[in-house]
């Protein structure tokens, strides 16, 4: 696992030097659905700082198995509304929110545990049928009323590119994800900032890097083949 992680992250450095971006703009979320929590502990005695999960039911258990450990958890996975109860007092980051209806209450639920939860937006980039996400031409209008909700900060724009076996297919789909944060930047919507882009996985988190990404959300290389 050790061996694994530091070959990830040396190449994630790489990446971005090779970029000419500061290696420390692109943090690394280690993806950890499937992954009974002993395993997780292990990648966070190598050194996994972030830890993605996708289930709300299995996050809990094992967020509460590691209590213990100071990581940060994000939620990566498709949230219901009536999960997001479950999610608020769990996660410092939810990348998923596809909905006002899901920010709104996502909002009161924050407010019961008087906290601000940080969020992203996530968008359906390539306007697949399958994937989960608003369409990016209604991404101005969402944040507009979510600049509305006093306990919701929105800090970025998170997109799944269709799967390619050539990364660098991807890349138009990333590329696209920057140019829609670069657009809600020049609305200087009150409140919302667009700090973050998260996006790529194990299969194309170089490709994400060169576009921008600043969260790499990878799970297989990390911790191999999900159960
Ligand atoms: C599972 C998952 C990942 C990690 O995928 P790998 O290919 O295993 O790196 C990243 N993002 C999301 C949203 C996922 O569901």
């Amino acid at each position: 696992m050790k061996q694994r992680l530091d070959a990830l992250k040396s190449r994630i450095r790489q990446t971005a030097l090779d970029c000419g971006r500061d290696p420390a703009s692109v943090r690394l979320v280690a993806v950890s659905k499937t992954h009974p929590a002993e395993r997780v502990k292990s990648a966070i005695e190598a050194g996994a700082e972030i830890l993605g999960e996708n289930y709300i039911q299995e996050a809990r258990t094992k967020i509460d198995n590691l209590s213990e450990e100071s990581v940060s958890w994000h939620f990566i996975g498709h949230l219901q509304r009536n999960k997001a109860k479950f999610a608020v007092p769990l996660f410092d980051l939810i990348h998923s929110v596809d909905s006002v209806r899901l920010a709104k209450e996502i909002d009161k639920q924050a407010a019961k545990h008087d906290k601000v939860q940080e969020i992203l937006v996530q968008v359906n980039i390539s306007g697949e049928e399958t994937k989960s996400g608003i369409d990016p031409e209604e991404c101005l209008v969402m944040l507009r009323e979510i600049a509305g909700m006093k306990r919701v900060a929105v800090k970025g724009l998170m997109t799944m590119p269709p799967f390619f076996d050539q990364p660098e297919k991807a890349r138009p789909f990333f590329s696209a994800l920057k140019g829609l944060a670069d657009e809600v930047r020049n609305a200087k919507i009150s409140g919302i900032e667009m700090a973050e882009l998260s996006m790529g996985m194990t299969g194309d988190f170089e490709a994400a890097i060169a576009e921008g990404a600043t969260l790499v959300r990878v799970g297989t290389a990390i911790f191999g083949e999900r159960q």
